[in-house]
Formats: structure tokens, sequence, C-alpha cells
């Protein structure tokens, strides 16, 4: 079996396409212009190049943003100054913090002090909670782009088998709790490894769907994989530059021999990746289409 190659890159453009048009409609019905903020705290250059990307974005959709650049000796309190002046700006309908922040600021304190209702990121314990419990909420955008893609590759979740590697906050265990929601694009039997588990192989090898989510390059090799495994590699580790200066990286599945054992499989990169930035532009619409909705 050789395995679909399910691109997350065009499946996202297909969203943005979407996205555009809500964005164009909130402006022309209702005078809204959705807007994010996004905050950046220091000279981090891969954080650079994330917000970058995000603000490219925004511009190719219509969404205005604001983009707050700090230096990295900004104190905590001063940031959460800088918050809670965007949680009032009528112009920003979605809050974003990049992460890492410096290492003398708490991250938990500055997320918190977002207004819930302008969590994009779906990081704010409101969120979590709200999405534990199945209410509706802002999905944080990697699992979220994870669920789109499995709905949008017609792989039915409904009472499959989903093995989820790794159990990080923005990762692992938010979309093990998405995915077990009795609800559509979910309703799974979902179990957790990490460091810790005993036999990783033992579990990924029951797979229906095995979401890894590890950051270590090829941890997921073909003899740990069941025949028809449907493979979403959230790795995104770098393995190297080319002569250019370009990063070379790699997912967290071995690509090549997984890949014929599979019925479908995400490619590193082009996979996972656009879909989280297009979810957190969909945010964004969701939380200025929502504010329309209130009125
Ligand atoms: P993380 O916070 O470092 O968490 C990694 C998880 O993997 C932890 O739960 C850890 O277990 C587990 N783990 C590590 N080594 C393991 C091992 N040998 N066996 C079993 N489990 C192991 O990472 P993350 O933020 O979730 O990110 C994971 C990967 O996804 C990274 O490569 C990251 O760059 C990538 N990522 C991509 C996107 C995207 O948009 N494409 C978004 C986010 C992350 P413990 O909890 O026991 O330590």
């Amino acid at each position: 079996m050789s395995a679909r190659i399910i691109s997350g890159t065009e499946i996202a453009k297909t969203i943005g396409e979407e996205v555009k048009k809500k964005v164009e409609e909130l402006k022309r019905l209702h005078n809204i212009t959705p807007g994010l903020a996004t905050v950046l705290v220091g000279d981090d250059p891969a954080s650079h190049v994330y917000v970058n990307t995000k603000i490219k974005m925004c511009h190719n959709l219509g969404i205005y943003s604001k983009n707050i650049t700090l230096p990295a000796h900004t104190t905590e309190n001063e940031l959460i100054t800088v918050i809670e002046s965007l949680n009032t700006d009528a112009s920003i309908h979605g809050i974003l913090v990049q992460v890492p922040l410096p290492k003398h600021i708490d991250e938990n304190r500055v997320l918190f002090s977002i207004n819930p209702n302008k969590d994009v990121d779906g990081f704010h314990p409101v969120s979590v909670g709200r999405m534990v419990i199945g209410q509706p909420c802002f999905l944080p955008c990697t699992p979220l782009g994870i669920q789109v893609l499995l709905e949008r590759s017609n792989i039915n979740t409904d009472a499959a088998e989903v093995v989820v590697v790794g159990r990080s906050n923005i990762v692992g265990k938010p979309i093990a709790n998405m995915l077990l929601q009795k609800a559509p694009n979910a309703n799974s039997t979902v179990t957790i490894c990490h460091s810790a588990t005993k036999d990783i192989a033992k579990h990924t090898r029951r797979a229906d769907i095995l979401i890894a989510a590890i950051g270590k390059p090829k941890f997921i090799t073909a003899d740990m994989v069941k025949e028809g495994v449907v493979v979403i590699d959230v790795g995104t580790n770098q393995i190297g530059v080319t002569a250019e200066g370009k990063r070379i990286l790699a997912g967290d599945v071995d690509f090549e021999t997984v890949m014929p054992k599979a019925s479908a499989i995400t490619p590193v990169p082009g996979g996972v990746g656009p879909m989280t930035i297009m979810m957190l532009m969909s945010n964004t619409v969701k939380a200025a289409g929502q504010l329309f909705l209130l009125h």
C-alpha cells in the first residue's frame, strides 16, 4: 500500500479562501474588520519568523493586524498592562502572545490575563475548561488544525482507535480531549502515550489514527504502526540547514518507512503546520463574528 498524502498546504489554502469570504462579508454587512493583535517580547529569531508569517497571512485575508514588539527586558507587569489595553481595544478581536516568553516572565500569568473572548489561541483556562466539557469555545490552533485535516480528508474518527504520542498542553492533551468528545469529527477511543509509557509500540500498533507530537525526529518507525493506519505528524524538528541557509525539517515520523504501510499520512513540512496558522485566522474571524452575534 502507498499512502495518500494529506496536504495541509492545499486544505489550508481552501480554508483561506473561505475565511477571506467571511472577512469580506463581516466588512460589507456588519462594518466589522476582524483584528488580530500579535505581541512579541524579545529577540528570539524563530518567534520573529512565526509572528511575521501570521502578520502576512492577516494581510492576505483582509484581517487587520496590530503588531506589538517589546524589548526582552519588558517586565511581566508591563506586558500585562499592554494586554489589558488590547482587551478593551474595540478594533482587536483576537490576541496572540508569542511564546516562549523571556524566562523572567510567568507565561501562565500573562496568558491568563487575556480576555477569554479574545483568546484565539485557546490557551486560557476558561477556553481549556470549556473544551474539556464540550462547550463552544476557541479551540487551540494546532489540535483544531488536526481535527479539520481529518474531517476534510474524509477520515472517520467515529469509534476509531486514536493514539496520541505526546501530552503537551498545546498539542497532545487538547487533541486527545477534542477527539474523545461525543460529537461529530470526534467520538474516538483515545490513548495518550508519553515519556513514561512502558511500551509505546504496543499502543501505537493498535492505532487506526496515530498522532505524533513528540519533538523527536523520525521517532515513529514502520514497526510501530499497523497496515492502513492514518498518520498525523505534528513534529517539526530542524535536522540541518541547506547551503542557502534554509532550515531542513523532519517530522516525528519516519516518513519514508511508515508511508508504505499507511493509508494516509501528513508530510513535514506541508502537513499540520499550514493548518495551525489558518486556524488562528479562522478563530480571529470567529471572534469578530461573535461580537456581531452578541449585539
Ligand atoms: P513538548 O511540549 O516538548 O511535548 C512533547 C511530548 O512528547 C511530551 O508530552 C513528552 O512526554 C513526549 N515525549 C518526549 N519524548 C518522548 C519519548 N521518547 N517517548 C514518548 N513520549 C515522549 O512538545 P509540543 O509542543 O507538543 O510539540 C511536539 C512537536 O510538535 C515538536 O516537534 C513541535 O515543534 C511540533 N509542533 C508543531 C506545530 C505545528 O503547527 N506544526 C505546533 C506545535 C508543535 P513527557 O510529557 O513525559 O515529557
